[in-house]
């Protein structure tokens, strides 16, 4: 199936690039959330977090932090930056070639994360070691 945006990376649709290396890009999001919406996206592809390679992962949060320094440097709003990345159609994810999104902040700008009924109660903390251990036994398996 075709994925846009290796076909983005390799120019046969188009994109409006602020930078690219051997192992990454960042272009212009056509949607944009803010303006200067920027998506980093790693050149191989990969669908999701746990097929990419953890040097294009890596690069990928380097590229992002200039992202950020471009748009606050930029003279658009750009009061702060949200970095997202969604990770499985549950999480968002619309495009599966991973991608990290860079967006500027502005008070009044309109964007915001809905929280579920709830939230903003303490957890137990007996449940979150007991979280935290099962987490821990997950990370040896790796
Ligand atoms: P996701 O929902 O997967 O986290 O984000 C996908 C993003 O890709 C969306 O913000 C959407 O606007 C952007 N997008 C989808 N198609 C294109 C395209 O053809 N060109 C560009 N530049 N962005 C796209
Ligand atoms: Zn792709």
């Amino acid at each position: 199936m075709t994925c846009i945006f290796c076909e983005i990376l390799a120019r046969r649709a188009p994109g409006s690039f602020i930078f690219e290396d051997d192992l990454c890009a960042a272009f212009m999001d056509i949607h944009p959330v803010t303006t200067g919406h920027l998506l980093v996206v790693p050149r191989r592809h990969a669908a999701s977090l746990s097929e990419l390679d953890p040097l294009d992962g890596e690069r990928l949060f380097r590229v992002g932090q200039r992202c950020a320094a471009a748009l606050r440097a930029s003279g658009l709003p750009a009061e702060g930056v949200n970095f997202f990345l969604a990770d499985g159609a549950a999480a968002g994810q619309d495009v599966f070639h991973v991608h990290l999104h860079v967006f500027p902040r502005f008070s009044g700008d309109g964007f915001g994360l809905r929280f579920p009924p709830g939230y903003g109660a303490f957890a137990a903390r007996d449940e979150l070691d007991e979280i935290a251990s099962r987490l821990r036994d997950q990370w040896l398996n790796q």
